[in-house]
């Protein structure tokens, strides 16, 4: 597999190196330098989970990983389902948080710790992400207990669920988790301070395990076909899909999965007050504001960091921009929707709400809809409950953690102090 640097085309590496490496000079993004067309979607349809994503991969990454290896990166990975469930006439969901996680995160975040630990080197690998809320969490677990990879995990103070904090921040080990006092976008330039820094990068071998990483995005292409698979033909034919968003990784996803050739007829990004794209789209001005806060804090983020990724497939393909569908929701707005999905029958979480609510609003008449259910609703258990007052029973998986003590370390926004601390 081939891929290049958005930022300097001429900087061009193969899967391992990309894997390894995750950003390339100045921060670049690395992009497949091709997508192939596969010619047997419906053959591919037809098999299973696993079966099928181990051909899709297989398609994109080609022969630079033997099958077998890749064939047992895909099984150790993919261990749980991603079932379609019907909300409304013509409105499913795909829900994705059935991994050890509850979050989609755990799909990108398991495959690329497979991947990492395939194509591997010698020496130390210090796996540096930020995150919002749920990635830190896919990435701990999918890391936990692998040999010689140490996991540095940074996160907003105060700013992500409590829940979500002691799922990611109890298991110690080889995982260190740091509170930074600072937003979520404030922890991402200090990971890339980090990954710009060449002496501390070497010196204990930096590798980005966040959506930036094109592992987790090859991974997350496979339950695109895997939510195709469970609708019949027609519904196939005029199929919209509604993606939560907020750095832009699933979607970019869904997109290289209509560049292979799954039938999806357009894609809505869905988003909360943090709103960059879709004015974006409306205005054809970038303007990203501060970050705000939200019931949907992972999707708090004003500079998608995979946007240039969407934008690179769009020119690549001849697609227009004012194809791609969006919607942004405020928080008033996304309870509203959270009521009126469990009024249907569904019970969801701010994230999927969202993406329902604007799919909703925005499906036309012969359109199949789909949106994406990215978190299981007690991941979010404070405000699901106030919002509709229920109880939620909390799932095994989060109770377990729920009972540990926090192990994380603080830190004020400083890359001096963060450098010093990665070097300890
Ligand atoms: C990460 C996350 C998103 C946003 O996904 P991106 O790939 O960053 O756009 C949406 N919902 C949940 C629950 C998430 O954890």
């Amino acid at each position: 597999m081939n891929l290049y640097n958005i930022k300097h085309p001429e900087q061009q590496v193969n899967f391992a190196q990309a894997v390894r490496q995750g950003l390339g000079k100045d921060q670049g993004l690395f992009f497949p330098a091709t997508i192939p067309q596969l010619s047997n979607i419906d053959e591919l349809l037809a098999l299973p989970l696993v079966e099928r994503s181990q051909k899709i991969l297989a398609a994109l990454i080609g022969d630079e990983i033997p099958a077998d290896k890749l064939n047992a990166m895909v099984k150790n990975a993919f261990t749980f389902p991603a079932p379609v469930v019907k909300v409304a006439d013509n409105i499913y969901a795909l829900e994705l948080f059935h991994g050890p996680t509850l979050a989609f995160k755990d799909f990108g975040g398991r495959f690329m710790a497979q991947a990492l630990a395939t194509v591997r080197g010698d020496g130390k690998i210090t796996i540096l992400t930020a995150t919002s809320g749920d990635t830190g969490a896919a990435v701990a677990h999918a890391f936990y207990g692998l040999d010689n990879i140490d996991v540095v995990i940074l996160y907003p103070k105060g700013k992500i669920s409590p829940l979500q904090e002691k799922l990611f921040c109890t298991l110690g080990g080889n995982i260190r988790t740091v509170a930074i006092n600072a937003d979520f976008d404030a922890c991402q330039t200090l990971v890339k301070q980090a990954f710009d820094d060449e002496e501390l990068r070497q010196a204990i071998g930096l590798n980005s395990a966040n959506s930036i990483n094109i592992s987790r995005l090859l991974a997350q292409v496979c339950y695109y076909f895997e939510a195709a698979a469970q609708l019949n033909t027609e519904q196939r034919q005029n199929l919209v899909v509604s993606v939560p968003s907020g750095n832009f990784g699933n979607l970019t996803a869904g997109l290289i999965a209509k560049t292979l050739g799954l039938p999806i007829k357009r894609f809505i990004a869905s988003t909360n007050a943090n709103d960059t794209v879709p004015r974006y789209l409306q205005t054809g001005e970038w303007q990203p504001n501060a970050t705000v806060a939200t019931l949907s804090n992972a999707m708090d983020v004003s500079r998608p960091n995979n946007w240039p990724r969407v934008e690179e497939l769009f020119k690549r393909n001849g697609w227009q921009l004012s194809e791609l569908g969006s919607g942004a929701l405020n928080d008033a707005e996304t309870e509203t929707a959270l009521k009126a999905q469990y009024a249907q029958g569904y019970l969801c979480e701010p994230h999927g709400a969202i993406a329902y609510q604007v799919l909703k609003d925005q499906l036309q008449t012969g359109e199949t809809g789909l949106f994406l259910c990215t978190a299981h609703p007690a991941k979010f258990k404070e405000s699901v409950e106030r919002i509709l007052d229920i109880e939620l029973p909390l799932p095994e998986a989060l109770d377990k953690h729920n009972k540990l003590p926090l192990l994380s370390d603080e830190m004020d926004n400083d890359f001096a102090t963060l450098r010093a601390y990665l070097l300890k």
